[in-house]
């Protein structure tokens, strides 16, 4: 199968081919002939998959032949919307490339950042918009979007966009849709909530699916080291002594985790930086850009913020702890070995993570190869429920202090919040 059987315009085709893309993956070769047809559609794929032009062609396709169109005249008629500043970014990039000969505008709008920029390009009118829930309702009660005449619409992301709390967002924004339109929902998973909220969205779609979450795995190289929690540390600058590793995404449960990771590598000289939700969009970007340029060889990221990072031919994930929720792992090691690369993820476990490996192992029906031989070997035991209990006491218990300790500092008196809330209350 190749794009022209698929019946792409020309000017579409030839900047498919400078990007490099000799044949639609599957996801385009299912999706791409519905788009086209303006029948709506029901994705079930991640990212990854090449889910992104699988939508963007058909949308460029129509724009560009809608000969009618004005320059004058131009109105938003195409709406995507998806759940992270970087996958917007990144979406914009994508309708940048596919459509660069179609003369088809876009623009991509995202909150955390003044929107000043966001608001010019909008005034100069866009075909395409690409937004993140947040900033798109806060610029359409400013009066800066209509979305009176989209055509097109496309939910991105969909359970993501759920799982970060954006449903009322959501359903806000499908009040002020036209009814008469073309939907495309693509969502990594369909648990049923995700299958009703794609119910009110959709008109008889056309379903196309890939890659269901379980078996993208199977295309990936995955091992896990047992360690002890206080060795991962070492562990990992041995692991990182392999120069076949030269770039790789690690992934850190917090943030904090993230930033301790950082400076522990800086320690040894290894070129690295954090990408997290507290990191502001420039030093996201930054830090994107230098490793997608090799400046840097370890780009440590949390999983949010991991969500539509994307970069080509990524070899190498590593999970420095073991996410407790299955399908989060399978979302990691999805970064790499993406459209058919060969990928390898390494995971490091200690002995409290030992039985989020078995929840792993049952979802992706495969057992992961334990590495024996190195020399941090997990010698701990996983902690007795009575000995979790006292843990997680100790750990209440510094929270406390830490935070007693701060106000302190700042000379503010205790209140707890329940006095609070009686003290509004009795006002
Ligand atoms: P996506 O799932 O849309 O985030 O795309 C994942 C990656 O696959 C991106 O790096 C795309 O540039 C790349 N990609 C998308 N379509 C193709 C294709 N037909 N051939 C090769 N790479 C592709």
């Amino acid at each position: 199968m190749t794009f022209q059987d698929l019946h792409i315009i020309p000017s579409i085709l030839k900047a498919l081919h400078d990007t490099g893309y000799t044949e639609p993956t599957p996801i385009q070769a299912q999706a791409i002939p519905f788009g086209l047809r303006r029948q709506d559609i029901l994705g079930i794929a991640q990212t990854g998959t090449g889910k992104t032009a699988a939508f963007a062609i058909p949308i460029l396709q129509h724009i560009a032949q809608e000969t009618e169109r004005k320059k004058e005249s131009r109105a938003i008629s195409s709406l995507i919307v998806t759940p992270t500043r970087e996958l917007a970014i990144q979406i914009d990039e994508s309708f940048a490339a596919y459509g660069k000969y179609t003369g088809v505008k876009h623009a991509v709008i995202f909150g955390g950042v003044p929107q000043g920029k966001q608001v010019k390009a909008l005034e100069r009118g866009v075909d395409v918009l690409v937004a993140t829930p947040g900033r798109l309702l806060d610029l359409m009660n400013q009066g800066f979007i209509s979305l009176e005449r989209i055509k097109y619409f496309v939910l991105d992301e969909a359970d993501r966009m759920l799982d970060m709390g954006f449903i009322h967002d959501i359903k806000k924004l499908l009040t002020a849709l036209p009814k008469k339109r073309q939907s495309l929902f693509f969502s990594a998973t369909m648990p049923p909530k995700i299958a009703n909220l794609s119910k009110q969205i959709l008109y008889k779609p056309k379903k196309v699916a890939v890659n269901p979450i379980s078996s993208t795995a199977e295309m990936i190289h995955q091992s896990v080291y047992m360690t002890n929690k206080s060795s991962k540390k070492e562990l990992l600058l041995h692991i990182l002594k392999n120069p076949k590793i030269d770039q790789v995404l690690l992934f850190s449960r917090t943030k904090h985790g993230a930033d301790r990771i950082v400076r522990n590598l800086r320690k040894k000289k290894i070129a690295c930086a954090a990408i997290h939700g507290e990191k502001s969009q420039n030093q996201r970007q930054k830090a994107l850009g230098d490793f997608k340029s090799s400046k840097i060889r370890v780009l440590v990221a949390t999983d949010i913020a991991s969500r539509g990072i994307d970069i080509d031919k990524l070899r190498y994930v590593i999970n420095y702890d073991v996410p407790n929720e299955p399908e989060s792992y399978v979302h990691r090691i999805g970064r790499c070995g993406r459209a058919g690369e060969e990928g390898v993820a390494i995971s490091l476990c200690e002995p409290e993570e030992n039985i989020y490996i078995r929840n792993i192992e049952r979802l992706i029906k495969q057992k992961i190869s334990i590495i024996e031989d190195h020399p941090f070997p997990q010698t701990d035991k996983p902690m007795t429920a009575a000995e979790k209990k006292e843990f997680e006491k100790e750990k209440q218990r510094r929270r406390q202090e830490f935070f007693a300790n701060r106000r302190k500092k700042r000379g503010e008196h205790h209140s707890s919040p329940g006095k609070k809330r009686k003290r509004k209350n009795n006002k």
